[in-house]
């Protein structure tokens, strides 16, 4: 059926905006009239290169929360399956809409569905209306004066706080219902279990709570705890931004505030956009290095030591630390994610997409645009990342950020009987039963890895020049 004109029905396709506070594409469409509400389960998430049990366990789990928050408000969420170029149109027609909302997200792949669905959508005659919602401030609107994107991270910063945000928009009363349509189900394909032990609580109201708690409390510590893993000292919200059961116009206003934890809070915040934007920009950096000169690293074949720093037994406590708290419950502190990148890519000459894939595989939070912006910090390839030859040394990261070795005996207990004065350095104490000992020496490690970026930068020159 051709929609002929405004039916003033509408619907509101949910993608990663799991929430009803803060949502302009649910606050237009509910201005307009009836609204459908939509998830449409894409079976290319099942076995894409960044599939997660972990995410789609939280992403399910979040979305019952939501179909029930809805129901509270006389309406509910309708569950297809299947490519949503063909799903959307398809359920429009079902509907008899006129416009269909979302929010508009930013990733390669998003980028080419939502063009699928907008080609599939005009044969229709239907509007495919995208909102902010994701980001508090659209990549078109941070720009240098040239017009062109930031590569460095504190003039985008500057740039990005000046940008005006919109105002928050409440939760709406009641959500007007189309009567008559088939609701569907959960495919149980997708009924997934975690693989971490470990999982925060899923969906908007656990959200909000955890917002709350953060706002009127831990963020008062913020800028002298954030570093440390062995301190519950951080958030805890990225997975509820990365799902979008929070908005993060919103976290802002609510932490807005002038302290220096304040400040920085703000900041981390910005790195988030920073690298959400540099997809936007540069969406080859989602497969390839964003500096050209480091595309042709000569990364070593070590499945052993791919295998060792999986498994959290690569015999350097801090970085085995790290990796078994993301195995465990699928978040790992910031720190100690720079820790483990560096270590995989530094000491150990792996090429960073294994481990850009690895996080992806268990990260709750894991997002497409956050994840790669790390990794190619950590591994130098990246816009304003840490240079080549700053190496971290996995040895003095452990005693600085986790000084008395909570941290590291918390999550490898083989290290409980270690003496706080050699944790970091369990060898120099005989070892501990059942650690392994170092599987590489950090010192050659980082001779060998100074050589590849070399080698990589006289080749571009000499390509170039
Ligand atoms: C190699 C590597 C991979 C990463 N992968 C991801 C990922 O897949 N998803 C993800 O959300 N974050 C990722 N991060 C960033 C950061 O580690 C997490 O956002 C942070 O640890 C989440 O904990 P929190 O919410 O308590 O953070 P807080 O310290 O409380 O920070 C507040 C919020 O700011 C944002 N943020 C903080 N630091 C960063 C950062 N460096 N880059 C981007 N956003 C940031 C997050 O949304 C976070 O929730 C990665 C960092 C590294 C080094």
């Amino acid at each position: 059926m051709r929609p002929s004109g405004d039916t003033g029905r509408s619907v509101l396709w949910f993608r990663r905006d799991l929430r009803l506070h803060d949502h302009p594409a649910l606050f237009a469409a509910v201005a307009r009239g009836s609204v459908a509400p939509l998830f449409v389960f894409d079976p290319r998430l099942l076995s894409g290169r960044f599939a997660s049990p972990n995410r789609l366990w939280f992403m399910t789990e979040s979305l019952r929360t939501l179909d029930g928050e809805l129901r509270a408000r006389g309406s509910q969420l309708h569950f297809r399956v299947g490519n949503p170029a063909v799903v959307v149109p398809a359920f429009a027609r079902e509907a008899s809409a006129s416009t269909i909302f979302a929010s508009r997200d930013y990733t390669p792949f998003a980028r080419r569905r939502d063009v699928a669905v907008r080609v599939g959508l005009a044969r229709d005659g239907v509007t495919f209306s995208l909102s902010p919602g994701h980001l508090a401030r659209a990549p078109q609107h941070v720009l240098n004066a040239q017009g062109l994107p930031y590569r460095v991270f504190t003039p985008f910063s500057k740039a990005w706080a000046g940008v005006q945000t919109r105002t928050v928009l409440r939760a709406p009363a009641s959500v007007s219902h189309l009567a008559g349509m088939d609701a569907g189900d959960i495919p149980a394909v997708f009924d997934i279990r975690p693989t971490a032990a470990e999982m925060p609580e899923p969906g908007e109201t656990a959200a909000r709570n955890r917002l709350a708690r953060w706002a009127s409390g831990g963020l008062d510590r913020y800028a002298d705890l954030r570093d440390r893993p062995d301190i519950d000292g951080t958030s805890g919200l990225s997975t509820d931004l990365r799902w979008g059961l929070l908005s993060p116009v919103e976290v802002l206003e609510r932490c807005a505030g002038t302290t220096e934890s304040h400040r920085r809070f703000r900041l981390e915040l910005a790195w988030r956009e920073f690298f959400a934007h540099l997809l936007w920009h540069f969406p080859n950096v989602a497969s390839e290095a964003l500096r050209e000169r480091y595309r042709r690293v000569a990364w070593a074949e070590d499945a052993g030591g791919l295998a060792a720093w999986k498994a959290g037994m690569t015999g350097y406590p801090i970085v085995d630390a790290g990796m078994r708290q993301l195995l465990a419950t699928g978040w790992m502190h910031n720190r100690a994610r720079m820790i483990t990148a560096s270590f995989l890519v530094k000491d150990l000459l792996i090429d960073w997409r294994e481990g850009e894939r690895f996080f992806m595989e268990h990260l709750f939070d894991g997002d497409v645009a956050s994840n790669n912006g790390g990794w190619q910090w950590a591994a130098s390839t990246g816009a304003d990342s840490q240079p080549y030859f700053r190496v971290f040394n996995p040895v003095l990261q452990g005693k600085k950020f986790d000084p008395e070795g909570v941290y590291v005996r918390r999550w490898v207990p083989e290290l409980r009987g270690v003496a706080t004065g050699r944790v970091h350095e369990p060898w120099l104490a005989g070892g501990a039963p059942g650690y392994p000992p170092p599987i590489v020496d950090h010192a050659m490690a980082r001779e060998r890895t100074l050589a590849a970026f070399k080698q990589a930068e006289r080749a571009a020159a000499g390509r170039t020049g």
